[in-house]
């Protein structure tokens, strides 16, 4: 039987650090918007029956027409409108869902360089253990704040930096937001809300390739040098 999945983009951020005056997800990245080039990094994963887009609010038909033409033979795609914070938009993304799919991929619109290699990885070990993400070592040394005032320094071999794809078995990952919104528990992935909701272990894939999130105006600019390349 061949896994289905469905693919959940939050794009809904509004970009402020960026200072660009206009989402994110929209700004222009080599003649196409940024959600664009994200949702082609999917387009060749068969397993994908339905992609949600998550828009912000107003954008709607924005977002819809930056998409327009993108061909993703045997892939529903639509948009909708997201909501205050990252894990409002993906909960919303959850319940416009219309597949009956065993799984779930969230991937941020603002890492549109994310490898196929980390892609199908994240997904098979979501398949195999129920919940899986992508995530990398810290490259420079880390410390954190003490009660004290002070600093201390971390063991970065120990330390994950936090990324997306992340990707889920659908019951659990819908159990988990169902309970977050009932207890109130905000994060700011996923994952950490299926481990706090649910209990569930979550497996770590070390991401394969660049896979930068566009938050500010230099990592942009990398973005754009590479993919107008
Ligand atoms: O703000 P941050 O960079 O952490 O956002 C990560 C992703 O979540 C981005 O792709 C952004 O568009 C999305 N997001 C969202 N809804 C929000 C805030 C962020 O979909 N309210």
């Amino acid at each position: 039987m061949i896994e289905t999945t469905a693919l959940i983009v939050p794009a809904a951020g509004s970009g402020t650090r960026l200072g660009m005056g206009r989402p994110k997800a929209l700004i222009d990245v080599g003649g196409l918007a940024l959600v664009r080039r994200t949702l082609m990094r999917f387009v060749r994963v068969s397993e994908i029956v339905e992609a949600l887009v998550v828009a912000p609010g107003g954008f709607i038909p924005d977002i819809q027409q930056a998409l327009v033409g993108l061909d993703w033979p045997g892939c529903e795609v639509r948009v909708v409108a997201g909501g205050d914070s990252r894990q409002e938009s993906v909960r919303r993304g959850i319940e416009a869902l219309l597949s009956p799919v065993e799984t779930v991929c969230i991937h941020d619109a603002a890492r549109p360089l994310v490898s196929q290699a980390t892609i199908q990885a994240v997904l098979a070990a979501a398949r195999a253990m129920g919940a899986a993400i992508a995530a990398s070592r810290p490259a420079d040394s880390v410390r954190e704040d003490t009660a004290d005032g002070k600093t201390r320094p971390l063991d970065r071999s120990r330390l994950w930096l936090v990324e997306t794809p992340q990707a889920f078995a659908t019951d659990l990952l819908r159990r988990a937001h169902d309970r977050a919104r009932a207890t109130g528990v905000v994060a700011t992935d996923d994952a950490s809300l299926v481990e706090s909701c649910c209990g569930q272990a979550v497996r770590i894939v070390e991401s394969e390739g660049l896979n930068v999130k566009v938050t500010r105006a230099d990592d942009l600019k990398l973005v754009r040098r590479i993919l107008e390349r």
